[in-house]
């Protein structure tokens, strides 16, 4: 069959790779110049780079695992170094822990007569199977499940954690928030090169059209047709592996009746995330990662010194910081000149962080944004998720349809490729 792939992220990226294996003959059209998405990294000199999305894969990702192993691109994977003790400013009050929340340092915060529910919740996580399809419980939101655990890790710990990249607690699944921090005990894997070079890999064995932005696509009997940069091209099927907000613009209930009715299709929201790095030549006075508690208008900010970067490689001899602001706060930004995000997230940076360089002193200054950064998987997006039934010729992939993460996007790409069965 001829195939069309909308979107070169990992998912549709594995799509189009499985599917070329099956036999299919694909086409993957991308919007960007480059392939990766989510993972793009920008690269600033030799053993510089920024992971902009994706930063870090688990050993619980055993979908991405094997498929970089497939093509040798396992090697390109090393170990996370531990990562500097976390400095949770806490109204006004400085706490210390590695490992929150998981580790008896992070319960500093948790009043004692909570510490034992607390204790007790987090053990009962470590049985629970990451980055599946459970719908237990799905229909309740996180923040009413954590309430009888521990109301001051709701408030200190999970929730500024989860509303800093995704959403608030009250809008997100509890079997989301139990599968995500179940996943955190695995161990953690950067990419040598950037998290985009597999992905390179990956589309140099398919016919991959960049700068190709999908404007519509047009359904007549079994056959499809894809309009791009206003030509037509036609198809036995489609993957339509771009997150909800943008393929809304060519997916309609009069292609795809029944899902996007069923999956809520048009609801999906994705938070957005701004963020700045800066880096120069120069030793960090001290290694430093800040999260701002309870919730302001910053998500983290770390500033340390070079060697192997948090988010991707920064050279020895050099101190590099990381500034993100939280989901509100960048969706405020992001219709702002890069310039102007620079300077609102600096200067609250600088507010949390006594001593941090003047904006103008860092020789690399890179304003990060993602209009559609994570997807939010609210109240009985795991049940919606579980009944789908992928049928070309048009099927979903994404992480929307499985997890927030690399994994979530390279299992959807796998299942979507399966849909088609062989060519
Ligand atoms: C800041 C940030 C940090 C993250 N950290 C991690 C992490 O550390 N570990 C982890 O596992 N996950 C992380 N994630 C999540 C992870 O990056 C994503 O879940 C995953 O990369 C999603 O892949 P995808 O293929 O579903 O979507 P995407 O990567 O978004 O791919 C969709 C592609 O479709 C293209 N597209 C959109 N519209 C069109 C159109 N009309 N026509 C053609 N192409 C189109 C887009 O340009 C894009 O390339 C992070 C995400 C962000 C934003």
């Amino acid at each position: 069959m001829r195939i069309g792939v909308i979107g070169a992220g990992a998912a549709g990226l594995t799509a189009a790779y499985r599917l070329t294996q099956s036999g299919h003959r694909v086409t993957v059209y991308e919007a960007n110049p480059y392939v990766g998405g989510r993972t793009h990294s920008e690269h600033f000199g030799p053993g510089h780079h920024l992971d902009t999305g994706a930063g870090w894969l688990t050993s619980a990702y055993t979908s991405t695992l094997a498929l970089f192993d497939e093509l040798g691109e396992r090697e390109r994977l090393q170990p996370m170094r531990a990562s500097a003790p976390a400095e949770l400013l806490v109204e006004g009050k400085v706490y210390l822990g590695t490992g929150l929340p998981r580790t008896p340092a992070g319960e500093h915060i948790v009043p004692a007569d909570e510490r034992e529910r607390l204790r007790n919740w987090l053990r009962w996580l470590e049985g629970y199977p990451p980055l599946g399809y459970r719908t237990f419980n799905d229909q309740e939101n996180a923040e009413a499940h954590l309430a009888p655990v521990s109301p001051a890790a709701t408030r200190y710990l999970f929730g500024p954690m989860f509303e800093g990249l995704f959403a608030p607690l009250s809008e997100q699944s509890a079997e989301f928030l139990r599968s995500w921090i179940a996943a955190s005990r695995a161990q953690y894997f950067q990419v040598h090169e950037g998290m985009d070079a597999p992905w390179k890999r990956v589309a140099s064995h398919l016919d991959v059209r960049l700068n190709a932005r999908v404007e519509m696509i047009r359904q007549g009997g079994t056959r499809m047709e894809v309009v791009a940069n206003s030509m037509g091209t036609e198809f036995d099927g489609i993957v339509a592996a771009v997150p909800p907000p943008a393929g809304n613009r060519f997916v309609t209930r009069a292609i795809e009746p029944r899902w996007v009715a069923q999956l809520d299709y048009e609801q999906i929201r994705y938070s957005g995330q701004c963020r700045l790095y800066l880096a120069m030549p120069g030793d960090a006075p001290a290694r430093l990662h800040r999260r701002a508690l309870p919730m302001g208008l910053i998500a983290s900010v770390e500033w340390q010194s070079g060697g192997q970067g948090a988010w991707g490689k920064c050279p020895g001899g050099w101190q590099w910081a990381l500034i993100c602001g939280n989901q509100a706060y960048s969706t405020h930004l992001a219709d702002l000149p890069d310039d102007e995000v620079a300077g609102h997230l600096w200067t609250e940076a600088a507010k949390l962080v006594p001593g941090l360089p003047p904006l103008k002193s860092w020789n690399v200054r890179h304003v990060v944004r993602w209009e559609q950064a994570v997807p939010t998987m609210a109240p009985g997006h795991f049940t919606r998720m579980a009944a789908y039934q992928r049928r070309p010729p048009l099927v979903f992939a994404g992480d929307w349809t499985h997890q927030a993460c690399i994994e979530g996007a390279v299992r959807s790409g796998e299942a979507a490729a399966e849909a088609f069965g062989p060519g």
